[in-house]
């Protein structure tokens, strides 16, 4: 995978760690770091740091970090060369030639899409056949046009256990890549023997913003269970990433995505001409998959089910895309369980109204609450009251200003009491929030401990060795004079001593020993640790008299150490003597 060191620095000037995060997730800048919400991890204060400095990030939260290409991998869920193929696209660099680093991943990945491709040619092919009216049928009697099935590409699955594998096998895609891409099963009994995995289900492709085949949905045409089945998690394909219709919505031309729950709203809704709709696949979103969508549009509304469940969905689903920059909508459905039954029933306006009517956050969640009570009465409007003010106890000011207005006119009281209620409300908040976080930190541990478990151990020397490796990082002209001082054979722990050795050979080659250029010797969680170690750097002002003063810990450290081990295998007096006198006889 031997990328060449120029290529690696000249990606690196160009793919800027802070502008390549920001385009993910907000920060702020703060002196000489940025800190925001971290995209790997649910919380609410700020524990994701970049560090411009040294072009890495930490997260102290949950240990991710890195530098920008470890970020990417991260993010879009890519290997280490797809993620600096990434970069390189986005910052206008072609990758160096393919025999110069191993391609085998990217090679298997694009015959998977290939095979996907064509299946997918298949599956839209048996609608047209006699053992796939049955499907046609389907998707006539929910409504589809021909226009829209073609647009969708989607197709039929026959009632055999070969149609699939004969036609691909016929195209020379072997037993195993049809394994591989769960298009086809293994037999249990015998191995050799593979089945169609998609069996008299009507088909939908989902396709990636490339406009890749990457996996597929099947339903049922009656009640059989399962419902749905979906190509499960494959070199891909990863079902926590997938959005369904993407590929489309991203062409409306319009900032906002309408997300559905499932295939069918989609589809129903892009044919009477809300092209701007998505769904998730599987059944809660996740947080890549919010990270993805609030790439394409700054407004998300959600556009669940309106039963109990639908609207759980929803507010879990507001709550993730707290991470994200997406300013987000909630719609209410009215008479209608989703936007299928809505569009049949009562046509487009009705739906245009509802998308115009659609409830930010807070109004959602005041509505939630208020449908659990009966204000008309004195006691229904009381805990309606105390619901509410925990809702707006964690909104800004003017929100707080605006709904604590409307509450003192629907309910009959005062403005100001609401208002002061919020505001202390608001204060035991930050308590808990913060008691909350605080005991997630210690549980999770540190990266560093983790990887490095004589750090504990030798806490003041662990500390020294890991300024002075970050101080050479940053500062190569000081090895020279560090080199005089001490070696790598002086270090106490091992994992530290490992990264000094590795950030010293490169630094003494006259090479970077930057975070991306030791990268590639380390595990993903050694990267992190790396990261973490390079935290510090900020603060420090880059001397040599610092590097000094670390060398006098770790030497110090050092020594005590070795009295120590002395000390430990030192034996008894009795013991020395009766030692003597044997040698003696
Ligand atoms: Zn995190």
């Amino acid at each position: 995978m031997a990328l060449s060191d120029a290529f690696l620095m000249e990606l690196r000037n160009r793919a800027d760690i802070e502008t390549t995060i920001s385009s993910y997730i907000n920060l702020k800048r703060a002196g000489r770091i940025s800190k925001g919400l971290c995209p790997f991890h649910g919380e609410k204060t700020p524990s994701f740091t970049v560090y411009p400095d040294t072009q890495s990030y930490y997260c102290f939260g949950c240990g991710n970090g890195g530098d920008v290409i470890t970020f990417i991998k991260n993010i879009e869920n890519l290997d280490y060369i797809d993620a600096v193929r990434f970069l390189a696209d986005k910052n206008g660099m072609n990758m160096p030639e393919e025999n110069s680093y191993d391609d085998t991943m990217n090679k298997r990945r694009l015959r998977m899409l290939e095979a996907n491709r064509e299946a997918a040619k298949f599956f839209h092919s048996c609608l047209g056949t006699k053992d796939g009216t049955i499907g046609y049928q389907y998707f006539k009697n929910r409504g589809l046009s021909d226009d829209t099935i073609r647009r969708f590409g989607l197709g039929f699955a026959p009632d055999s256990f070969f149609a699939l594998t004969n036609y691909m096998m016929s195209k020379g895609y072997t037993k195993e890549e049809l394994v591989f891409a769960n298009l086809a099963r293994r037999s249990t009994k015998n191995p050799n023997n593979i089945y169609d995995n998609f069996r008299n289900r009507v088909m939908f492709p989902i396709i990636d913003v490339k406009g890749n085949v990457i996996a597929f949905g099947g339903r049922v045409m009656d009640d059989s269970k399962p419902k749905y089945l979906n190509t499960s998690d494959t070199l891909v394909y990863k079902k926590s990433q997938g959005v369904f219709a993407l590929n489309l919505a991203k062409k409306s031309g319009k900032d906002s995505l309408i997300l559905c729950e499932g295939y069918m709203d989609v589809i129903a809704l892009h044919q009477a001409g809300f092209t701007n709709a998505v769904a998730g696949l599987g059944t809660a979103l996740t947080s890549e998959q919010a990270q993805l969508l609030s790439r394409y549009a700054s407004e998300i509304m959600i556009s669940y089910d309106a039963d109990e469940a639908g609207q759980k969905a929803a507010t879990r689903a507001l709550e993730i895309f707290k991470n994200t920059t997406a300013n987000i909508k909630v719609l209410h459905l009215s008479g209608g369980k989703d936007p299928d039954e809505i569009l049949k029933k009562y046509g487009v306006e009705k739906m245009k109204a509802i998308i115009n009517g659609a409830a930010n956050e807070i109004e959602f969640a005041l509505l939630r609450v208020q449908g659990n009570y009966d204000i008309a009465s004195d006691d229904g409007k009381r805990q309606y009251l105390q619901e509410a003010i925990k809702i707006l106890s964690k909104v800004g000011a003017i929100e707080l200003d605006i709904y604590a207005s409307r509450l003192s006119d629907e309910l009959s009281v005062s403005k100001d009491v609401i208002v002061n209620e919020a505001k202390r409300q608001a204060k035991r908040n930050v308590t808990v929030e913060r008691k909350k976080e605080f005991t997630k930190i210690q549980t999770q541990g540190d990266v560093l401990d983790k990887l490095n478990p004589q750090r504990k151990m030798f806490y003041a020397a662990a500390k020294a060795e890991e300024m002075l490796i970050t101080l050479l990082m940053a500062n190569p002209e000081f090895l020279k004079s560090v080199d005089e001082k001490i070696s790598y054979n002086d270090f106490i722990t091992d994992f530290n001593r490992r990264i000094y050795k590795s950030v010293t050979d490169r630094l003494r080659d006259g090479k970077s020993a930057d975070i991306s250029f030791i990268a590639g010797d380390l595990t993903d969680q050694e990267i992190s640790a790396v990261a973490k170690i390079q935290t510090i750097s900020h603060t420090l002002k880059n001397t040599f008299d610092e590097c000094e003063d670390c060398i006098k810990v770790i030497i110090n450290e050092k020594n005590k150490k070795n009295i120590k081990d002395v000390a430990v295998e030192d034996i008894s007096d009795e013991e020395f003597l009766n030692f003597f006198k044997k040698d003696d006889n």
